[in-house]
């Protein structure tokens, strides 16, 4: 990682924040929306708004491949069209349906989310960040997925593609847990655009696994080189 570049303002902990140039966050916008417009992957929660298909998406795709996850998915919602149906299903039968998937608490979790969402929400999918914060087995990522996939709120998301993005471009430091760095949460909302925040964080996770990998990332072919600023560090090494 290089030298952050920024003028280093305290925040009372002693930590570097980067004042983000409001250009060069409207230029990463345009160029990602642009690359995303083009290479978006196409899962089958991505073609619905359906709060349950895609809060059993996310549980899903909980540290597992999106490819694996989707005909798992598929099934899922074959066999439980509606949350009452997994409330109701033996827990037996989910655990068998996602053992491919791995992560034996995951049909346990599943099943203890829904019957929070009937015991607390009156069996809806709740609307709010912090009221989704609540249901077992879901963080912050999840919950703001949830209120911009399924409810269009203008929620970013945070995973490590994302930080990787934003750690690189912008010259973030978002320390050792990245999913806690409020360097990061905060500069991911503010370089979400205003509207379709959901396609918005589709695009920085494709991205995020596409070009700018954890390794070996693809700047030479990368949209957002002229303007990265891992990029002239990255091409001394090349
Ligand atoms: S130039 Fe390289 S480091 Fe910068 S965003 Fe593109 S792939 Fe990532």
């Amino acid at each position: 990682m290089p030298a952050l570049n920024a003028a280093v303002v305290s925040d009372g902990t002693d930590r570097a924040l980067n004042p983000l140039d409001a250009s060069k966050i409207r230029w990463f916008r345009s160029r990602l929306k642009a690359w995303a417009r083009e290479n978006c992957r196409d899962f089958p929660w991505r073609q619905t708004r359906d709060p349950y298909a895609i809060l059993v998406a996310e549980l899903l795709l909980q540290k597992t491949a999106a490819a694996t996850v989707a005909p798992v998915f598929q099934e899922f919602l074959d066999r439980y069209p509606t949350l009452a149906d997994v409330a109701v299903a033996p827990a037996g039968e989910i655990a068998g349906l996602l053992q491919p998937l791995g992560l034996f608490f995951r049909a346990e979790k599943l099943q203890e989310a829904v019957q929070f969402i009937f015991d607390n929400y009156n069996g809806e999918i709740p609307r709010t960040e912090a009221e989704l914060l609540r249901l077992p087995g879901v963080g912050k990522y999840m919950a703001r997925s949830v209120c911009a996939h399924a409810f269009g709120q203008p929620a970013a998301v945070l995973d490590v593609n994302v930080a990787r993005i934003l750690e690189r471009f912008f010259g973030v430091d978002g320390g050792k847990v990245k999913s806690r760095s409020p360097e990061l949460w905060e500069t991911a909302d503010r370089v979400a655009p205003k509207q379709e925040v959901g396609a918005w964080n589709l695009g920085l996770l494709d991205f995020g696994a596409a070009v700018c990998t954890a390794k070996n990332p693809r700047c030479d072919k990368c949209v957002l080189q002229q303007r990265c600023d891992y990029y002239p560090f990255e091409a001394e090494h090349l």
